[in-house]
């Protein structure tokens, strides 16, 4: 079986404002969706992508006020690198400027151009310059479409068992190695996964800033259930089909310590809001609608990222 490449990320953050602030308004993603984290639904769960949250677009956060920080350690997604268009790193560098973010070093190590930040929890972002462009509705409501993020370009993972972890992407996956050390699943957004040896590392510790698992694609609930087979049967142990309402999901962990789940490409995100209000307003999934109220006392308020004067 072989994967599409990266459906989303899902990482851990303290603050929603800040969270949002940052993903919607200094990067320019959309905020595809507002929710509540159904394992825990006093807290949210915001999902980010291109106009419509894409599968390969979308960034998740499960945002808890006064979650302390992680430790990144072995065993969980390390970097996440967000595709921009080739000749768009020096405007993202100063845009950054401008919003007062750190840009660290240069990104890549492929010969592509890009620079690496941090989220406002300390979670490692590259943007870099990348050409694997396939058909995202490009969000530019907020940064232009000459510079505006593709998508997700790939993860990098630090892994306390990598020679398995590439066994896992190769084998269970069906990703290829490519002449970089990466591991690919073609040309598409979402589709580059590189394994960082961290035998011997500390293990990660959850908190804020750090990545909760990554999630690959799959194309329907029938793939999704051949997916269980395929990975039990090298050894997972994959969750039963949990319902996300945007998508259904399995997780299993990989020998390496990193959480992994199958995402369905559907429905998607449009299945319980219009196109032109998506993530305006907090939505519910059905057996969560009747305890709206109570939850509406639990969440913290949730406003769009300010608007910056044009340049
Ligand atoms: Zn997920």
């Amino acid at each position: 079986m072989q994967t599409a490449g990266i459906h989303h990320v899902t990482a851990m953050a303290a603050d929603p404002q800040r969270n949002r602030d940052f993903y919607e308004g200094v990067l320019g993603l959309r905020l595809v969706k507002q929710t509540v984290n159904f394992d825990d639904p006093g807290t949210y769960h915001l999902y980010y992508g291109d106009g419509v949250g894409s599968p390969g677009t979308i960034l998740t956060f499960f945002p808890i006020p006064g979650l302390r920080p992680g430790t990144r350690g072995a065993g969980t997604t390390e970097r996440v690198a967000l595709g921009i268009p080739v000749g768009a790193a020096p405007a993202w560098r100063a845009r950054f400027d401008d919003h007062h973010v750190a840009v660290g070093e240069r990104a890549g190590g492929d010969g592509r151009d890009g620079l690496v930040v941090a989220d406002p929890d300390g979670l490692e972002i590259a943007l870099v310059e990348s050409a694997d462009v396939v058909g995202p509705r490009v969000w530019g409501a907020r940064v232009g479409s000459e510079m505006a993020i593709q998508g997700i370009d790939g993860v990098q993972l630090a892994s306390a068992a990598a020679s398995d972890t590439a066994r896992v992407l190769g084998v269970w996956l069906g990703l290829q190695p490519d002449d970089h050390g990466d591991y690919r699943a073609g040309d598409s957004l979402g589709g580059r996964v590189r394994v960082r040896d961290a035998a011997g590392a500390p293990r990660t510790r959850l908190g804020a800033g750090i990545v909760h698992h990554i999630a690959f694609r799959s194309t329907s609930a029938g793939e999704q259930r051949q997916w269980a087979d395929h990975v039990r049967r090298h050894g997972a142990l994959p969750t039963p089909v949990q319902d996300r309402e945007y998508f259904t999901s399995i997780y299993f962990h990989e020998p390496g310590g990193v959480l992994l789940e199958i995402a369905t490409d559907g429905p998607g995100f449009t299945r319980d809001e219009p196109f032109a209000t998506l993530g305006e307003a907090l939505c519910l999934p059905p057996w969560l609608e009747v305890h709206r109220d109570e939850l509406r006392r639990h969440l913290v308020g949730l406003d769009s990222a300010p608007q910056e004067a044009p340049r």
